[in-house]
């Protein structure tokens, strides 16, 4: 289930991303291939463990475009603690942030309004 959101500010800034998690235990080897070899130490002990792990997507603040972005994010179990692991920025390859919410423009600082353009399933 997920949801699209167009994220806009009245300085002009705007931004369309995507919030949401599906569960894809089918889909082991898409994440074995967006994901880097060496980030998924912990994820497959998890997977071998059985634990419950899901794909998503996040909203993302990635500081090389100054600018919001949904990034692919995936969460798994490790001993009791869910941890989360992120993708890179999709536009330009660069470290993110994952925000919880949209929280303030990127690039005046106020806050965005959120309106919810679509939904998935
Ligand atoms: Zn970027
Ligand atoms: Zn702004």
């Amino acid at each position: 289930m997920g949801q699209a959101f167009h994220l806009s500010c009245g300085c002009g800034y705007q931004k369309d991303v995507f919030v949401g998690e599906v569960m894809m235990s089918m889909t082991l080897p898409k994440i074995r291939k967006v994901f880097a070899e060496a980030d998924l130490s912990g994820f497959e002990r998890a997977v071998a463990n059985g634990e419950d792990y899901g794909m998503g997507s996040k909203i993302a603040y990635c500081a090389k475009c100054d600018g919001l972005v949904s990034a692919s994010v995936l969460r798994y179990t490790e001993e009791g603690e869910t941890k989360v692991l992120n993708r890179t920025c999709p536009d330009c390859g660069g470290e993110v942030v994952i925000r919880e919410t949209a929280g303030n423009c990127p690039k005046c600082g106020k806050a965005l309004r959120e309106d919810q353009s679509g939904r998935w399933d």
